[in-house]
Order: structure tokens, then C-alpha cells, then sequence
């Protein structure tokens, strides 16, 4: 946690002063490296923040919450975030919000990020072979670039991209389904990837929640 804490103060402030320096007076030249200058301590922060999840997810120090949440406020507000639709049924869930968040923007964010035209649709159905457990398929489709057959295996790796040319179209840092892989793990499931070159990809996995413990009713009067 301190060493997190050393790295991210500092990048915040440097991110906090261009955004001041950014409403000061500044000829159009200097604006322009403003402007570089804080979308480069972006990327910076959002790479920080990937590196940092990674090692603390490796030395196993990433504890899940097992807190309620709605799942269906989950699912639209990540959908809202990411411009895309989503439905789901409202449940409560014990859980841990942030990181399935964590994982279902990776994802989305993905999906949007490959693909150029068509659709992607994130998906949260019950599993209903399973109807005693709260099983749920969660399903991310996209239209877009599709991933080659022999690369499946390896996009979980760390640093790890389809091809080098991915890197400057797209940008990213190769960890998101890297962290992704491990926290769903964590969460007992396991992230599966079918996928069509040229026709687009589809990533699911199945997550087992408890539910929290309602409180008993009373008992009915004679
Ligand atoms: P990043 O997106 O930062 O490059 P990820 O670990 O999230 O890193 O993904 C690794 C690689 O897997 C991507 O660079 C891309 O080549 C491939 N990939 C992931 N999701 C998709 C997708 N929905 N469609 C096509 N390729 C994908």
C-alpha cells in the first residue's frame, strides 16, 4: 500500500498541475505541450495503475470484497461509462463491485477499442442448468477485429498484444486481460474467448455469488 502510495502521489500531482497550467494564458505552441505533456501522465498513471494491480494480485496480497451490491446498477453504470446497452435483473449480490467492475471495463473497453463498426453488447444471464446456484454468464460481444487462432493462447500474458502494430493504432499496455484473467480467477471463474478473425470476438465467464442473508420473517400471528 506505501509503495503504491509513493508512486501514484506524485504522478497525480504532475497530472493535477497540467491541468492548471492548462487554464492559465498559453500560446498555442505551449498549449500543444500541455496537452501532450498530461496525455502522456495519463497513460503513464493508467500503466502505474495496471503494474501496480499485476504485483499485488502475483504476491497474492489482492483480497476480494464480500460486500452487497446491485448488480444491475453495476452493469448500467459500467455500460453508461462505456457508451454502450446493457439489461439485467436486479439482484443482490455479495460480492466485490470494484474489481468486477475492473474486469467488465477491461473487456468492454476492449471491445469498443476493436472494433470500427457493428455492435458491442455486454451480456449478464443466469446460467440456467444451475438454476439452485447464483450462476451468472457474463458475456462481452464485439464486431470488430476478431483475434488470430493461434494468438488466443497468449493474450492473457502480460505485455502481451496481438501485434506490435496494435500498440500504435490502438494504444494499451497488454495487461488489462492480463489483471482480468487473474481477478476473475480470484473470483472462482475462468474467462473464455471465441473468436473470428475479420468477424469479432466474444469473452465470457461464470461467476458463482452468494446471496446476502435475508432476514427471517415473522413468525405470522395465530
Ligand atoms: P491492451 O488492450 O492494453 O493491449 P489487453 O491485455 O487488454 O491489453 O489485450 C491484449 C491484446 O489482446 C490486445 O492488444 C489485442 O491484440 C487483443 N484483444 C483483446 N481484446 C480484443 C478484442 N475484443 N478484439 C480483438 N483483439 C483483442
Amino acid at each position: 500500500a506505501s509503495m503504491s502510495h509513493e508512486i501514484r502521489t506524485p504522478m497525480n500531482a504532475i497530472i493535477g498541475m497540467a491541468d492548471l497550467l492548462q487554464e492559465t494564458t498559453l500560446s498555442p505552441v505551449q498549449q500543444e505541450y500541455v496537452n501532450r505533456f498530461s496525455r502522456a501522465a495519463g497513460s503513464l498513471l493508467e500503466l502505474i495503475n495496471d503494474i501496480l494491480d499485476l504485483s499485488k494480485i502475483e504476491s497474492g496480497h489482492l483480497e476480494l470484497e464480500s460486500i452487497p451490491f446491485d448488480l444491475h446498477d453495476l452493469v448500467d453504470r459500467t455500460a453508461e461509462s462505456m457508451a454502450v446497452r446493457a439489461h439485467a435483473k436486479k439482484i443482490d449480490l455479495l460480492g466485490d463491485p470494484t474489481r468486477l467492475r475492473q474486469v467488465l471495463i477491461n473487456l468492454v473497453g476492449n471491445a469498443v477499442k476493436f472494433t470500427e463498426q457493428g455492435e458491442v453488447v455486454l451480456r449478464v444471464e443466469p446460467v440456467l442448468d444451475q438454476p439452485a446456484s447464483e450462476a451468472l454468464r457474463f458475456s462481452i460481444s464485439d464486431t470488430g477485429i476478431g483475434i488470430p487462432n493461434d494468438k488466443i493462447g497468449t493474450i492473457f500474458e502480460s505485455f502481451t498484444q496481438v501485434d506490435s502494430s496494435t500498440t500504435r493504432k490502438y494504444g494499451g499496455t497488454g495487461l488489462g486481460l492480463s489483471i482480468s484473467k487473474r481477478i476473475v480467477a480470484l473470483m472462482g471463474g475462468r474467462i473464455d474467448v471465441d473468436s473470428l478473425l475479420g468477424k469479432g470476438s466474444t469473452f465470457s465467464f461464470v461467476l458463482r455469488f452468494s446471496t446476502p442473508a435475508v432476514p427471517e420473517p415473522l413468525s405470522a400471528i395465530p
